[in-house]
């Protein structure tokens, strides 16, 4: 089974992106629903968050997103144990999932690849760009948030002329180009290279 990867920074327009390849017959796994549910569900992650961020990590048992939001997006090392303890899990589950499908190929969507170097697991990448502007717009808009909140979570990322020069093939999410004719034509391209 070929292993796509879909990535991007934060608002460039993955979750859209991967709709549409949804709508074309290919099984999407979103990273951070995944890892959403790793820490919701699995025992050893839920014991190692608890040890490393303390008891407020869960109340009642239900993981304390703003909480921890906090602690990691604002502090690099705390995210990097936050990953640590949870990467290892997701990347397993994920491969689990990929076992399973039926479609030519799967994506598997994720703000994080290169950082956390789960892209060697993948055979192609593509990426999804947007003018940072638009990005942080997007962001405010959707979540609600502040723009120092969200330019916070954008400078812990790689940025975007990085990561597209490490993608296989690359998606412009912005006012000029239409987004539905791109998808198509990586599909197509994508399709000829499953064997
Ligand atoms: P995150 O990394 O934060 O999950 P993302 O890369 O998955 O973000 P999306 O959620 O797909 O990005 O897009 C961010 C917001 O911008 C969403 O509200 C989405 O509806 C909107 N959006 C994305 N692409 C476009 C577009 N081409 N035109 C208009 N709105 C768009």
């Amino acid at each position: 089974m070929l292993k796509v990867g879909l990535t991007g920074g934060i608002g460039s327009g993955k979750t859209t992106v991967a709709k549409i390849f949804e709508c074309l017959g290919i099984a999407v796994l979103n990273a951070d629903d995944l890892s959403r549910q790793i820490m919701h569900q699995n025992q050893a992650v839920i014991s190692a968050i608890t040890n490393a961020f303390g008891n407020n990590a869960y109340l009642n048992g239900v993981l304390n997103r703003k909480y921890i939001s906090e602690i990691v997006f604002s502090d690099p090392f705390m995210l990097s144990v936050l990953n640590a303890i949870v990467h290892p899990a997701t990347i397993q589950a994920a491969i689990e999932w990929t076992c399973k499908q039926k479609s030519p190929y799967t994506i598997k969507e994720a703000a994080l690849f290169f950082e956390t170097g789960s892209a060697e697991g993948m055979d192609y990448i593509v990426g999804v760009t947007s003018p940072l502007s638009v990005r942080i717009q997007r962001v405010m808009d959707r979540d609600g948030i502040s723009k120092a909140a969200v330019m916070a979570r954008i400078n812990q990322q790689i940025g975007d002329e990085v990561k597209m020069k490490l993608c296989d093939f690359v998606i412009q999410n912005n006012d000029q180009q239409l987004l539905i004719p791109q998808v198509l034509n990586i599909h197509q391209k994508i399709l000829g290279l499953v064997v």
